[in-house]
């Protein structure tokens, strides 16, 4: 994965910053959690000047009243300990999946308006797991990681004070321990994080192995390719195993290190202080305390250290999430975009040329010139690779032309609000995609209040009326995604319904060469017959009966118009469209 995209943690914490941005709506709980994650770190640290009150004043004593308020004093800590925690865990946890929800939002919304481009060279897939795991780990982070480091920090520093108001001499000890326990941490610590990082890297290939396998099943199986697939996928299933075996093994080593240190440490207290309270110099209650506090420090150590690699994997998230909001689209709307004033719209391209941005060197349009007359009917024909779904695109301005222009009724694109843009043109691709959901969500998919009538118009003219109306459920007849489901001819009468609801100025259609059965295709042909002179029709032909419909045909090759007229004209002007009608429309 070398999109610059995928680096795992990031070191640097205030990469988290931007992340910040998303709980400024939520300050209130923010202020809440706060506040309530300093009360239990007080009444916390509190509870060890209890079990020091508890022991000397309540025991020592011998006094049952003195007990009973010592024990009555140490139970209103653990009553405000419970609540405020109670709190805390609350707040710090929804603040968490608010914000997880809203960067989930902000991203794909900015997503949807980005050129199509930018998803040619950030995969899809990857960046739907962004938007999921990324998050989730923002959440984790936000809702619970930072909170757990902030009550640690405080809990460090409010121990430490203690510790060395109950008994400095004892504190010695366990500050020159200190860095007997950080130096492992550190040092595991970062190599737990590596192995994490190579970890997700490698259940992401699983993951997307089997998304990929899955979804062409019937390819997988046509080809009896499952053995291969089997073994493939187990052997990423082992090559991911193998990095979290070893990432367990380093996190089992850190972890009983620490455990070493931590209660070495404790034992030395223990026989130090013991000895001082039997000769008299410090009271029982006072080691208890101490020990007490000594097991909160380094509690709060270990809790800061298990975080920090949380931290810096949320800071890593976000900073990929960041990085998708902030993608700039190449296809900018100007601030004094207008509309198109007209329903009849015509189309004109002067001297376009454009090269995919993947591939700078090919020219796919090289100097396109061509106009259309609002109502006018013109086919575009050319051996395949030659640019025509290129010219489509541009079209719809989901590529800028490298030179020249695209114009309608006059106006550049550039100048037209993209709305206006897509909202004049009715798209019909080549494969018909269709969303899962009912037949009526698809057909109302640009049209949303669209009437039944509409509706019924729409699928007359595409001649789809009766297929719709043979399905059990009718209009509300539900598709699995992409269609499934449905005929392939069937998916394209529906599209072709679909861009007719939206009444566009200008018709594209990628027709499709093998979905539609004779019959389909001369009701097709009809209809396209009915909507001639009503809309501008661009349209990618492969049939001889489309060819012979339009009112001129363009002869694309390479990138380039070579020429144009009528079918009859083109077959005794153009020795090249001759040639390639011949093939073409031989059938
Ligand atoms: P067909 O009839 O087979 O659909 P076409 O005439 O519509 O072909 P286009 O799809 O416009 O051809 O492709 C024109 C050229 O641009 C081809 O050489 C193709 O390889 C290239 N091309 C298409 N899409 C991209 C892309 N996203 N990035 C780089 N090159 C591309």
């Amino acid at each position: 994965m070398d999109d610059g995209l995928d680096r795992g943690g990031s070191k640097d914490l205030r990469r988290l910053t931007p992340a910040l941005k998303f709980l400024r709506p939520y300050t209130r709980q923010v202020v809440y959690a706060s506040i309530a994650l300093v009360v239990t770190a007080a009444a916390t640290l509190s509870l060890g000047q209890g079990i020091k009150l508890v022991i000397d004043s309540g025991f020592a004593s011998g006094d049952s009243d003195v007990l009973v308020d010592s024990i009555s004093l140490f139970v209103a800590f653990v009553l405000v300990l419970t609540l405020g925690t109670f709190v805390r865990f609350y707040f710090v946890s929804w603040v968490g999946e608010r914000i997880s929800a809203d960067i989930r939002r902000a991203v794909f919304s900015h997503l949807l308006h980005l050129h199509p481009g930018f998803f040619e060279t950030n995969l899809p897939s990857e960046i739907q797991s962004r938007i999921t795991t990324d998050t989730t780990l923002l959440q984790t982070v936000i809702g619970s990681s930072v909170s757990i480091a902030l009550r640690n920090v405080l809990m460090f520093f409010g121990g430490t004070t203690l510790l060395f108001f109950t008994n400095a001499k004892l504190s010695l000890i366990v500050v020159a321990s200190v860095p007997f326990v950080v130096f492992p941490v550190i040092y595991f610590g970062r190599r737990v994080r590596q192995l994490s990082r190579i970890s997700q890297d490698r259940l992401a290939d699983v993951g997307s192995y089997a998304g990929e396998s899955l979804r062409h099943i019937k390819v997988v199986q046509a080809f009896n390719h499952q053995p291969i697939d089997e073994e493939t996928f187990g052997e990423r299933v082992d090559a991911a195993l193998a990095v979290s075996i070893k990432r367990i093994y380093q996190r089992s080593v850190l972890v009983a290190i620490v455990m070493l240190l931590v209660f070495g440490a404790v034992a030395t207290m223990l026989w130090v202080g013991g000895q001082d309270v039997l000769a008299g110099k410090t009271t029982a209650g006072d080691l208890a305390a101490f020990i007490f506090y000594a097991f909160i420090v380094a509690g709060s150590v270990g809790a800061i250290s298990e975080v920090l690699s949380d931290l810096q994997r949320a800071a890593g998230a976000t900073e990929r999430l960041i990085e998708l909001l902030e993608s700039p689209s190449d296809i900018i709307e100007k601030a004094d975009a207008g509309d198109l004033a007209s329903k009849r719209v015509s189309l004109a391209l002067q001297n376009v040329e454009f090269s995919y941005p993947s591939r700078a060197e090919t020219k796919v349009i090289d100097g396109v010139s061509f106009s259309i007359e609002p109502g006018e009917m013109v086919a575009l024909v050319g051996p395949s690779g030659s640019g025509k779904s290129t010219l489509f695109d541009l079209i719809q301005r989901f590529y800028e032309p490298d030179r020249g222009a695209i114009t309608m009724n006059g106006n550049e694109l550039g100048d037209l609000k993209l709305s206006a843009v897509r909202g004049a043109v009715g798209f019909v691709p080549q494969d018909a995609v269709l969303f899962s959901g009912s037949i009526r969500d698809n057909l109302i998919y640009a049209q949303a209040d669209a009437s039944d009538e509409d509706i019924a118009t729409a699928l007359d003219l595409a001649h789809a009326r009766q297929f719709v109306e043979d399905l059990p459920a009718g209009l509300d007849t539900r598709m699995g995604e992409d269609g499934v489901g449905l005929s392939g001819g069937q998916r394209q009468r529906l599209a072709i319904a679909r861009a007719l609801l939206c009444e566009p100025a200008i018709l594209l259609l990628d027709e499709a060469t093998s979905a539609l059965d004779a019959e389909s295709e001369n009701h097709i042909r009809m209809s396209i017959e009915g909507l001639k002179g009503q809309m501008t029709i661009l349209v990618i032909a492969h049939r001889l009966s489309t060819v012979r419909q339009a009112d001129r045909i363009l002869v694309l090759e390479q990138g380039r118009v070579i020429d144009s007229g009528s079918h009859d004209e083109l077959m005794r002007s153009s020795e090249l469209y001759a040639r390639f009608a011949k093939i073409q429309f031989a059938a």
